[in-house]
């Protein structure tokens, strides 16, 4: 810092100094909107491409900001991951969900998978699958209608202790998925060794689906090897009946976007699981 003039010195200490008070700011700002139950879960339908049938449901997180409005994941996670409230985020996700699944169960609603995303942070940490498995039982949750959507990346990282994690979760009942599938650094020789049971091809693939040869390959590619991995395999992000038609006659099972429905509130994902 001292080859730098005084003002540049300051600039940058100015700018380290805002950068860490909007951490803080927003560290406290959720703690105490988990706290204010100003977060909500929304929820987005997930279809079998053959039929259109309703196949899971993938929930989202929603904060309801007191001074700033409607924010959506993108405004918060990635810096709430960098804070470390990340944790507190996914474990109330988990803890929502794991309601919501009693709560249907409670009414005799007819079941249904329900995946919520999970970060790296949490994924890492020793207590993760006691934490989840504590969670379960206190909401005595059939661990067979929860799914737990992961990165390739945070796979990757400790292969042969996320190898041990996965299989607890699974022998538990609890199902896997790898989102966003392609984007990421892995080799094949990972993935296959992974137990897991659904991959989700990344929306950005689905959607050059229409302009672009090689995303095209790479979609097929991944519907074919899953078929030989024998997962399931959800397509992202389609929203148009052109994507759909290339899906369906590639034999992919399962998709998910606007061309079938957003993400809706509870009250909506109820009235639809009745149908
Ligand atoms: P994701 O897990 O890949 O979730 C899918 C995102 O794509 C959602 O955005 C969804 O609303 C959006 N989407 C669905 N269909 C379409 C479509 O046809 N076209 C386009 N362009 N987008 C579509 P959302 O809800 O804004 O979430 C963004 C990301 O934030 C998620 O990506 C996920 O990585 C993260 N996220 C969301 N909820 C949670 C959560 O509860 N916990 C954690 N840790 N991360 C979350
Ligand atoms: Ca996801
Ligand atoms: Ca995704
Ligand atoms: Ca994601």
């Amino acid at each position: 810092a001292k080859y730098m003039g005084t003002n540049q010195f300051q600039l940058y200490n100015k700018e380290i100094h805002e950068k860490l008070m909007t951490m803080n700011e927003l560290q406290a700002d959720i703690l105490t909107g988990l706290e204010k139950n100003e977060f909500f879960l929304v929820y987005q339908p997930l279809f079998y491409i053959q039929d259109e049938r309703i196949a899971e449901i993938e929930a989202l997180i929603r904060w309801k900001h007191p001074e700033k409005g409607l924010l959506y994941p993108d405004r918060f996670i990635e810096l709430a991951e960098q804070a470390g409230t990340i944790i507190n985020i996914d474990y109330w996700v988990l803890e929502t969900a794991c309601k919501q699944l009693k709560s249907w169960r409670d009414r005799n609603q007819k079941p249904v998978l329900l995946s919520i995303n999970i970060s790296a942070k949490s994924f890492e940490t020793k207590s993760f699958v006691p934490d989840i498995t504590s969670i379960i039982n206190q909401y005595e949750v059939n661990p067979e209608y929860l799914q737990l959507e992961i990165t390739e990346r945070m796979v990757i990282k400790n292969v042969e202790e996320s190898i041990q994690k996965l299989c607890q979760l699974r022998d538990m009942g609890i199902r896997v998925a790898i989102d966003d599938f392609g984007i990421g650094y892995s080799s094949l020789s990972y993935i296959v060794r992974l137990p897991i049971d659904s991959i989700k091809i990344d929306k950005s693939f689905v959607q050059n689906i229409t302009s672009s040869k090689e995303s095209k390959a790479i979609v097929t590619t991944i519907i074919n090897l899953c078929k030989i991995l024998r997962l399931n395999v959800i397509a992202e992000g389609i929203e148009s009946k052109f994507e759909l038609d290339y899906l369906k006659s590639n034999q992919c099972e399962i998709g998910q976007g606007y061309y079938f429905s957003k993400p809706v509130h509870i009250e909506e994902i109820e009235r639809l699981l009745m149908e």
